[in-house]
């Protein structure tokens, strides 16, 4: 049976996308092989790759000027291939904390480049800063933030302004979730298996005048003019997880594309936070204005009750809602894939669920 997922990632996939890829499993494209099975270099595969790169550039009003790579090593490696391939080893790069993933961003990053910290949002992470509080170096090769950070539930609802400073975003846990003016990115990468496909695959998307200026010591197969030259082939890609990602990105076009989708996702965020803001029982500690559209947290009024509701959950056909471990408490991720069905799913079963132990 399935069940509504709200795991935070790898993460629930379109029902109708894995269908197809069961139904392709064994005999995909008339060639009596599995898609995994072929060369990634064989004209059928190729098309799929390009269509993939196609439809996302579609979805996003990716400008022609921007090259998509499909890349491996997840967004962690992002976090040092972004200075390695962008920043000069005497460069200043600016990077805001809003938890834990731009944290951990900026760990990395301190071995390649100097990094000044714009803003802190400080532990618990429970707010963004505002444009205000940005406090740049003024020398800054790229500017660097996380749109979305997964584990604590913040996003911010704004673009920062850096000057022309080129804006790098790690938007693995938000990428596609809404529209987007690429155009004011230097760069956004995201892992793949968020709110795109399966695990393996990471999506950089990079303005051309950007690339081409590596460091020396770089791994070719990580640089990012090397893989842009060579379409993402240099080496063997993951070929099923490009391939999955290809049909998430045609089911995101059945769907209305991200104009519909973040309509639906304000939508489905709206009716979460509506249910945790009238409950006494519920309560989300996030301030109202940096509130994620994906990752909505939640707490109980009893942490003692916090397996029983859990238990009860799965019982119920609602998985995977145990928040991070370093803050405890619900997590509910709300990605595309998730129908607004399962949010009103929730929803019922945590007045329920009140209603008997409140
Ligand atoms: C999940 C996540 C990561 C880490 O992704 P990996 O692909 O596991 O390296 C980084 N940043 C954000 C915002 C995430 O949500």
């Amino acid at each position: 049976m399935r069940v509504f997922n709200f795991s935070p990632g790898p993460a629930a996939l379109p029902k109708e996308v894995l269908e197809q890829a069961r139904d392709e499993m064994l005999d995909w494209n008339g060639g009596g092989m599995s898609v995994m099975e072929v060369s990634h270099r064989g004209k059928a595969f190729v098309r799929v790759a390009e269509e993939a790169e196609a439809d996302l550039r579609e979805l996003m009003a990716v400008p022609s000027n921007y090259r998509v790579l499909f890349q491996q090593g997840g967004a962690s490696a992002q976090f040092a291939l972004v200075p390695m391939n962008l920043a000069a080893a005497d460069s200043t790069t600016d990077y805001v904390n809003t938890g834990h993933w731009s944290h951990k961003a900026i760990l990395e990053a301190r071995n390649y480049t100097t990094v000044h910290v714009a803003a802190d949002a400080g532990a618990p992470y429970l707010r963004v800063p505002p444009q205000s509080e940005l406090n740049l170096s003024g020398r800054a090769t790229y500017f660097h933030y996380t749109p979305n950070e997964t584990i604590s539930g913040v996003e911010f609802g704004y673009v920062p302004q850096t000057g022309g400073v080129p804006l790098v975003a790690d938007m693995s846990s938000s990428i596609l979730s809404r529209p987007l003016d690429v155009s004011r990115f230097g760069l956004i990468y995201a892992g793949a298996q968020k709110n795109i496909g399966p695990s393996g695959l990471v999506i950089v998307i990079v303005r051309e005048d950007l690339i081409g200026h590596a460091r020396a010591g770089t791994p070719l197969v990580f640089n990012y003019k090397a893989v842009a030259d060579d379409h993402s082939m240099l080496n063997t890609p993951p070929t099923f997880a490009w391939y999955m990602s290809g049909l998430v990105f045609k089911w995101l076009k059945r769907q209305g594309g991200v104009a519909a989708m973040g309509g639906r996702n304000r939508v489905k965020a709206a009716r979460l936070y509506g249910a945790i803001d009238e409950s006494a029982f519920y309560a989300n500690p996030v301030a109202k204005d940096s509130r994620s559209w994906m990752n909505v947290t939640f707490t109980l009024a009893n942490p003692a009750l916090d397996s029983l509701f859990l238990d009860q959950a799965a019982d119920a056909g609602l998985k995977n809602l145990k928040g991070h471990r370093v803050l405890g408490g619900m997590r509910a991720s709300l990605y595309n894939a998730m129908p607004l069905a399962g949010v009103d799913a929730l929803v019922a079963f945590m007045r329920e669920f009140e209603r008997r132990h409140g």
